[in-house]
């Protein structure tokens, strides 16, 4: 049985087949944050697991921003942007990660958070776990400490989770599909 802010989220979440490409089941969280009460009861379901663990909250670009700046707003916690190469404006850490073609790359600002802080990561759906597990690295390697991983929707069978765990890092998703 769902809680009543995950049934409220799930409610929302609408999956367009075959997008971007065929055999993709894209799961569409634009009507969630369209809801301001869906949008407030998905940040509160995310940072309540790891009230009182978590100094700032690691919004992922693009759709992790929304997520986080909700959270921020619920928990009191200012956002460290983690953002696509190329964006940000200062000296930059940058963690490359694999893409089913090519790569890509997560960038933070150098020094943006105090040492050791701890960074609550959000993000909108994890799949296989690269996104996230990159994001990590890069806030490990900065010198703050990741407290944990919360997503809306967890696509299960990709072995996101597993990978994640696997490196120590406690993960929430408030829906499995
Ligand atoms: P991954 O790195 O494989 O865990 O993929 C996670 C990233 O890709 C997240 O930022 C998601 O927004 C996006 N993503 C992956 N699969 C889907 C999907 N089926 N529907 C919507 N977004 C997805």
């Amino acid at each position: 049985p769902l809680s009543p802010e995950a049934a409220l989220v799930d409610s929302l979440i609408t999956t367009i087949p075959n997008f971007p490409e065929p055999g993709i089941d894209f799961r569409d969280l634009t009507p969630v944050f369209a809801d301001g009460p869906a949008l407030a009861a998905l940040a509160r379901g995310l940072v309540a697991p790891f009230e009182g663990r978590f100094d700032h909250i690691g919004g992922l670009e693009a759709r992790g921003f929304l997520i986080a700046g909700a959270a921020s707003v619920v928990s009191g916690a200012g956002v460290l942007s983690v953002r696509k190469a190329g964006k940000l404006p200062r000296a930059v850490l940058s963690q490359e990660y694999a893409l089913e073609y090519g790569t890509a790359a997560l960038e933070v600002h150098i020094g943006q958070l105090p040492p050791e802080s701890r960074v609550l990561i959000v993000d909108d759906v994890l799949a296989t776990g690269g996104t996230a597990l990159a994001a990590a690295n890069l806030i490990e390697r900065a010198g703050w400490r990741v407290a944990g991983i919360a997503v809306a929707l967890e696509l299960g069978g990709l072995g996101g989770r597993a990978r994640l765990e696997g490196r120590g890092i406690e993960t929430f998703s408030l829906l499995t599909y």
